[in-house]
C-alpha cells in the first residue's frame, strides 16, 4: 500500500504537501469526519482524491458546479485515476454506463451534484468516503446558500459509518459551526489553514479617472497575465475594446456571450495567447492558472468573501502579485438601491451587512491584510508591509544625493542602458561588462559604497515616484523624466524609503 506522500509524488507529480493537506488526509484515512477550511488554490481537492485512491471502495464527491465537474474528472483521468461524474446533462444511457462502472467497483471517484437523484441509491454501493465541496453552500450565513445542499444532512443519517469530509474556502466561525451542525458531522476534526496570501499586495485607489490610472498600471505589466473584473457585461466589453485600442492583448468574458466563444476566450487566456481577461465574476470559477500576476476590480465586489476569492486567483505560483481595487462610495449606494428594490428579508440584511464590510475595506486607514484576515477570524499583525497602507507609511529619508548620482549616471550613459548596467557602472564594476570609454566618465564608481540590492531598490523607488521611467520592449532602458531634472538640479528633495526598510517594502515593485 502506497503512502499519501508516495501517491502525491507518483500520481500527481508534486514534491511535498502544502498547508495542512497531510494532516487532513491522515484524519480522513482514520475514518474521522473532517472539516477543512483552506483558501482557494490551497489544494483542497487532493485532500479527498488521495484518500480515494487508498480506500477500497468509492469516494463520492458532491460539488455544486456542474460546469466544473467535467474538467476535474478529465484532469484526474489524465493522472490515471478512474473517475466519472453523473449529472442531468448526460443521456440516460450514459448515466447507466457510469452506474455500471460504479457497480463493478472500477471507479474510485464519482462526482455528483447535490440535487442528483442518484443519492437515493448510493447506500447500496460500497462507499468509503463522502467529500462535500463548497460546503458553505449549506449555510444561510455564508454568501452562497443553496437550498439543495440541505438534503445532504441525510447522508450522515443513512450512512452513519461512512466518513464525511466537508471542504470550503470561505466560512467565518458562525458559518463553520453551522456547516458542521447541518451536515451532522460526528465530532469532526477541524482544520483551518491560514488565509494569508503573503505574495499578494493589496491596493485601493480612488475610482476617479480609473481608466487613465489603469493604463498606467498596465503599462509596466504588458507581458503579465491579469484579470480585470467589472460589474456589468456591457462594461467588460467596452473596457476590453478601449484597452485593445491602446494596444493591449485583451479579451472580454461574461455569461451573456455564447458558450463557444466564452470557452475559446478562456482557453486563450489559459494558454497565454491573450494576456488580459476583462470579465464579470462569471469568469474564474475553477480556473487554475498559476501565473496570474494581477487582479483588478473596476467596481466594488459584493462582499469580502467574493473579493478574497477573486483576488486569490492571482499569484498561485507564489510570486509577487497585485490585487488592485478602484473604490468609490458611489458604488455602495448604487448596489444598496439595487437590493432595496428587491424587497427586504433576512437575506437582504446579510447582503447589506456584507456590502458595508466590503465598503469599509475601501475606506481603511489601517493594514488591509489585517482587515481581510480578521474578517475570516484569523489573527494578524498590525502591519503586513505589503499593502498600500503599510507601504505608504514606511519611513522615508532624504535620498537626494543618491538619486542625483543615479540620475546623472543615466544622463552620462545617454539613457541607453538598463538598470543592471547603470548600477554596475555606478559601483565601478570591473567585471568587464562596462565598456572602456564608460570607465572614463566622471560618474563611474561614485556609488561603490551602496550595495547592488540597495541600488536596485532605489531604482524601483525612483520609478515608482516618477523620477525615472523605463522604455518598452525586451530590453528596457532607464529614461529621464521632467521630474528627474528637478531632482538633478536640486529643485526637489528626493525622499526615499529608508534603507532599513527598503528590502522589505520596495521588494514588491515590479522588477526594475
Ligand atoms: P482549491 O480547490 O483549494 O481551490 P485545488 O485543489 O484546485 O485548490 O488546487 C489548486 C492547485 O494547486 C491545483 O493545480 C493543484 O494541482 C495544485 N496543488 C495542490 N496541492 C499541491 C501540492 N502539495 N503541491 C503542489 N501543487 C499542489
Ligand atoms: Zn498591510
Amino acid at each position: 500500500m502506497k503512502s499519501p506522500l508516495e501517491i502525491l509524488q507518483t500520481r500527481f507529480g508534486y514534491g511535498s504537501f502544502r498547508l495542512q493537506q497531510e494532516s487532513i488526509i491522515q484524519s480522513v484515512l482514520q475514518g474521522k469526519d473532517t472539516f477543512a477550511l483552506m483558501p482557494t488554490g490551497g489544494g483542497k481537492s487532493l485532500c479527498y482524491q488521495i484518500p480515494a485512491l487508498i480506500f477500497e471502495g468509492l469516494t463520492v464527491v458532491i460539488s455544486p458546479l456542474i460546469a466544473l465537474m467535467k474538467d476535474q474528472v478529465d484532469a484526474l483521468r489524465l493522472n490515471g485515476v478512474p473517475a466519472a461524474f453523473l449529472n442531468s446533462t448526460q443521456s440516460s444511457s450514459e448515466q447507466d454506463a457510469i452506474i455500471a462502472r460504479v457497480q463493478s467497483g472500477e471507479l474510485k471517484l464519482l462526482y455528483l451534484a447535490p440535487e442528483s437523484s442518484f443519492f437515493r441509491r448510493i447506500g447500496s454501493f460500497k462507499v468509503s468516503l463522502i467529500a462535500i465541496d463548497e460546503a458553505h453552500c449549506i449555510s444561510h450565513w455564508g454568501h452562497d446558500f443553496r437550498p439543495e445542499y440541505l438534503m445532504l444532512a441525510q447522508l450522515k443519517r443513512t450512512m452513519p459509518n461512512v466518513p464525511v469530509i466537508a471542504l470550503t474556502a470561505t466560512a467565518d466561525r458562525v458559518t463553520q459551526k453551522d456547516i458542521i451542525q447541518k451536515l451532522e458531522l460526528n465530532n469532526p476534526a477541524v482544520f483551518v489553514s491560514s488565509f494569508n496570501r503573503a505574495n499578494i499586495r493589496y491596493t485601493v485607489e480612488q475610482k476617479k479617472k480609473s481608466f487613465e490610472k489603469l493604463l498606467g498600471f498596465l503599462q509596466t505589466r504588458r507581458d503579465d497575465s491579469g484579470i480585470i473584473y467589472c460589474l456589468s457585461r456591457t462594461s467588460t466589453e467596452s473596457l476590453a475594446a478601449d484597452l485593445a485600442r491602446e494596444g493591449f492583448n485583451v479579451l472580454p468574458y461574461h455569461a451573456g456571450m455564447d458558450k463557444d466563444q466564452r470557452a475559446k476566450h478562456q482557453e486563450m487566456f489559459l494558454r497565454d495567447q491573450v494576456k488580459i481577461m476583462v470579465a464579470t465574476i462569471a469568469f474564474g470559477m475553477g480556473i487554475d492558472k498559476s501565473n496570474v500576476r494581477y487582479v483588478v476590480h473596476m467596481d466594488l465586489p459584493k462582499n469580502i468573501e467574493s473579493y478574497y476569492q477573486e483576488t486569490g486567483r492571482a499569484g498561485r505560483d507564489g510570486l509577487e502579485s497585485e490585487a488592485l481595487l478602484y473604490y468609490t462610495y458611489a458604488d455602495v449606494s448604487k448596489m444598496k438601491k439595487f437590493v432595496e428594490i428587491e424587497g427586504n428579508n433576512a437575506q437582504t440584511e446579510i447582503y447589506l451587512k456584507k456590502l458595508n464590510q466590503m465598503a469599509a475595506y475601501g475606506d481603511l486607514v489601517t493594514c488591509r491584510r489585517k482587515y481581510l484576515l480578521n474578517y475570516f477570524d484569523e489573527p494578524a499583525p498590525d502591519h503586513c508591509g505589503n499593502c498600500d497602507i503599510c507601504l505608504t507609511q514606511v519611513e522615508r529619508e532624504d535620498g537626494t544625493v543618491l538619486a542625483q548620482k543615479l540620475l546623472s549616471a543615466v544622463t552620462r550613459l545617454q539613457e541607453r542602458f538598463g538598470a543592471g548596467y547603470v548600477i554596475d557602472f555606478l559601483r565601478g564594476s570591473h567585471s568587464g561588462k562596462i565598456m572602456d570609454d564608460h570607465k572614463a566618465l566622471k560618474t563611474f564608481g561614485v556609488g561603490a559604497d551602496v550595495s547592488k540590492d540597495q541600488w536596485n531598490a532605489i531604482v524601483r523607488d525612483l520609478l515608482a515616484q516618477g523620477y525615472l521611467a523605463k522604455s518598452e520592449g525586451t530590453y528596457p532602458v532607464l529614461k529621464l523624466t521632467a521630474r528627474s531634472q528637478a531632482a538633478l538640479f536640486g529643485r526637489e528633495r528626493v525622499m526615499l524609503v529608508s534603507s532599513k526598510e527598503k528590502r522589505e517594502t520596495v521588494m514588491h515593485e515590479p522588477a526594475a
